[in-house]
């Protein structure tokens, strides 16, 4: 029988000490702010947007909200960043992915200042955290580490096993793990024997993207088991890449979906919200 990591009540915690940050800011007559960019009607991301922005309003940060209609042309949404990047108040700035075909998502994200990208996609900020250095780290696997320590399991020194290799989820995953001085493996999908891998993992980190891929074959007797995956199935339900059934009673902690990693992303980006006033200073 695992252990449930309560993404929800963890992330409610991180939001809480942002709140408590931004109280402060006030005080010194400093606000916090996020610049939201939505391209297009994409419902998914209309809900994603209105989530981010019910965050900002718990925490105390102002969002400012720039919808922008699907036949928006790249050259007119990167003068909006460009406006938004020199402007000093604004503190933090997102872009809803995905943009409209037509739009070149690299050369958007690389338009906005490194100092206010609090999503952590800048090639800037996935240098530095490469190398060690503070910057704003993407906003999943921040949380998937937040969850960890503040589950009390200890990273270090543990063979950590990531399944993808995604910019946003996979590859900053390696990089905190490795920060927290895990010994760590990449799997992907040219992984010869992936299950002789992942049954090495005293900490599993699923993030394939394959509705209850990872069953428990895959996992050791023990095993810290994190679902970054979210899928919604035929019957409405939402699941995760691990059969949380076949590997809740092998593992010794697990996070549901939902309620596990999902939470965590919206709360860490309102911390990097927070900690961009500091990287702005
Ligand atoms: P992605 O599709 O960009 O990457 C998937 C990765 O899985 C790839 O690197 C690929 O090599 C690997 N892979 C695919 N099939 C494989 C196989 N058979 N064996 C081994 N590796 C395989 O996906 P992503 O953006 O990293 O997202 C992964 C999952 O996490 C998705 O379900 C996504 O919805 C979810 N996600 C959740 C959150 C959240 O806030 N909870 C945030 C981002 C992504």
């Amino acid at each position: 029988m695992a252990k449930i990591i309560d993404g929800k009540a963890i992330s409610l915690s991180v939001k809480d000490e942002v709140k408590s940050g931004v109280e402060e800011l006030k005080k010194q007559g400093i606000e916090v702010s996020l610049a939201v960019i939505l391209v297009g009607n994409d419902p998914a991301s209309g809900v994603y947007v209105n989530n981010k922005k019910k965050a900002c309003e718990y925490c105390g940060i102002r969002s400012l909200s720039y919808e922008l209609p699907e036949d928006t042309s790249e050259e007119k949404l990167l003068e909006l960043i460009d406006e938004l990047n020199g402007r000093d108040d604004v503190n933090g700035i997102l872009v809803q992915l995905p943009l409209p075909s037509g739009i070149n998502e690299d050369r958007v994200l690389d338009a906005i200042s490194p100092l206010k990208d609090v999503d952590g996609f800048h090639p800037v900020n996935v240098g530095k955290l490469s190398i060690g250095k503070k910057g704003f780290v993407s906003c999943t696997p921040a949380g998937v580490i937040q969850l960890l320590k503040r589950s009390g399991i200890e990273i270090s020194g543990k063979e950590c096993v990531v399944i993808g290799r995604s910019n946003i989820v996979g590859k900053p995953m390696a990089m905190l793990l490795l920060k927290e001085n895990g010994t760590v493996t990449v799997c992907h999908s040219r992984t010869a024997d992936l299950k002789e891998v992942t049954k090495r993992a005293d900490i599993l980190v699923v993030a394939i993207g394959k509705p209850k891929f990872v069953d428990d074959s895959y996992v050791k007797d023990g095993a810290v088991v994190i679902d970054v995956g979210i899928h919604r199935q035929d019957n409405g339900k939402l699941c995760g890449d691990v059969d949380y059934e076949k590997v809740e009673p092998v593992a010794s902690y697990i996070t549901p979906v939902p309620g596990g990693v999902g939470p965590m992303t919206i709360a860490m980006l309102m911390h990097n919200c927070l900690d961009s006033v500091n990287i702005n200073a």
